[in-house]
C-alpha cells in the first residue's frame, strides 16, 4: 500500500485507483493524463506487460467519459531493447487511441534517447493525425532545431524545461539560461503552430507568458501540471477556463518517483508532510 505521504504525487497503485483519481480531478475541471509507472526495461515481456495497461487503460477512458490520456515513457515500451520494438509499441498504442478517440503523449527521457524518440514520434502522427503528443526538452541546445523540424508535424509538443542531468557540451546548465530557452521555445511555438502547444510547468512567469502568446498569436494552448504540486493553481486556471491537465503516476513503482519529487524541491516533503497531518 502507497503510504500517506507519498500519496500527494501518486495516484495509487491499481487501474480503479487512478480512474477514480480521474474522477475527482475531473469534478474540478482538470483534465488527467495517466502515466503508468515504469522505465528501463531490458526485455520485451517487460514492456509488453505495460504496453498492455495502457491498451485496456485506453479503452476504459473511451468507454466512460473521463477527460483523460496516457502518457508512456521510451524506455518503458522497449527503446532499452531496441528502437523498432519501442517504435512498434508506441505506435500500437498510438493506434488503439486512434480508433477510440482517445490521446496519447510521450515523455522525454534523457539525451541519448531523442533522436529515436522524435523519429518515432513524427512517423507515428503522421499516420494518426491528432492522436498523440511528444516532450521536447528546453535544456537541450538542440531542441530549436527539433521544434522547427516537428513545426508541421500534426502532433501536440509539451514543452518542459527538462528533468534529467545532461553535459554542458549539449545543455544549459544554468537555471536562468534554461528558462530563457524556454521562453524563446514557448514564444516559437505559439507563433509556428495554431494548436497543439502544452505549457509542462509549474513557473507562474511561464504560464503567464502563455496567456499573453495566446492573446497575441490565437493559438490554443494547455498548461499541464504534474500531480501534488500546485493543485490550487491547476483548479485556479481551470475555473479561468484554461485547459489544464495534470500528469497523474500511479503503480507499484511508485518509490523512486516520490523520493526523485522529494530531491528535486525539499518543500515538497513539507507539502507531503502537512497533506499527512491534514493541514
Ligand atoms: P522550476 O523551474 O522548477 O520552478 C520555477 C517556479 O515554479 C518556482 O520558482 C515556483 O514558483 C514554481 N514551482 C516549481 N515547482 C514547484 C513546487 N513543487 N511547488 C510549488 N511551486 C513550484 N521532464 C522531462 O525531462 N521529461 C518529461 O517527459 C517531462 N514531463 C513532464 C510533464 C509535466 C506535466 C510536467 C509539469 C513536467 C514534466 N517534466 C518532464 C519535468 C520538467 O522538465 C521540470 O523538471 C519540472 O517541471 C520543473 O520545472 P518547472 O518549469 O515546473 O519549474
Amino acid at each position: 500500500m502507497i503510504p500517506p505521504i507519498a500519496r500527494r504525487f501518486v495516484a495509487g497503485e491499481s487501474v480503479p485507483e487512478v480512474l477514480d483519481h480521474v474522477y475527482e480531478c475531473n469534478a474540478d475541471g482538470v483534465a488527467v493524463i495517466v502515466n503508468l509507472l515504469g522505465e528501463h526495461y531490458d526485455t520485451p515481456a517487460a514492456a509488453r506487460d505495460d504496453v498492455d495497461t495502457y491498451l485496456s487503460l485506453l479503452d476504459d477512458i473511451a468507454d466512460s467519459d473521463l477527460d483523460a490520456s496516457v502518457s508512456v515513457k521510451p524506455s518503458q515500451i522497449g527503446l532499452d531493447v531496441s528502437a523498432d520494438l519501442f517504435e512498434d509499441n508506441y505506435r500500437e498504442i498510438v493506434a488503439r487511441a486512434h480508433e477510440r478517440d482517445a490521446f496519447v503523449w510521450c515523455d522525454m527521457e534523457g539525451a541519448d534517447t531523442t533522436d529515436a524518440t522524435l523519429d518515432a514520434f513524427e512517423s507515428i502522427a503522421e499516420a494518426y493525425p491528432w492522436s498523440v503528443g511528444q516532450c521536447v526538452q528546453s535544456n537541450l541546445k538542440r531542441t530549436r532545431d527539433d521544434l522547427e523540424r516537428l513545426v508541421d508535424v500534426p502532433g501536440e509538443i509539451r514543452l518542459v524545461k527538462g528533468a534529467y542531468d545532461e553535459p554542458s557540451s549539449i545543455a544549459y546548465a544554468n537555471k536562468s539560461r534554461v528558462d530563457e530557452a524556454y521562453r524563446d521555445d514557448l514564444r516559437f511555438l505559439f507563433e509556428h503552430r495554431d494548436r497543439g502547444v502544452a505549457v509542462g510547468s509549474h513557473d507562474p512567469a511561464m504560464i503567464s507568458l502563455a496567456d499573453r502568446l495566446a492573446q497575441e498569436y490565437g493559438t490554443d494552448y494547455e498548461v499541464q501540471m504534474l500531480m501534488g504540486v500546485r493543485e490550487d493553481a491547476q483548479r485556479d486556471l481551470a475555473a479561468q477556463g484554461v485547459d489544464v491537465a495534470q500528469y497523474a503516476p500511479f503503480g507499484d513503482k511508485w518509490l523512486s518517483y516520490f523520493y526523485r519529487r522529494v530531491r528535486e524541491r525539499k518543500e515538497n516533503l513539507t507539502f507531503a508532510l502537512r497533506a499527512v497531518a491534514g493541514r
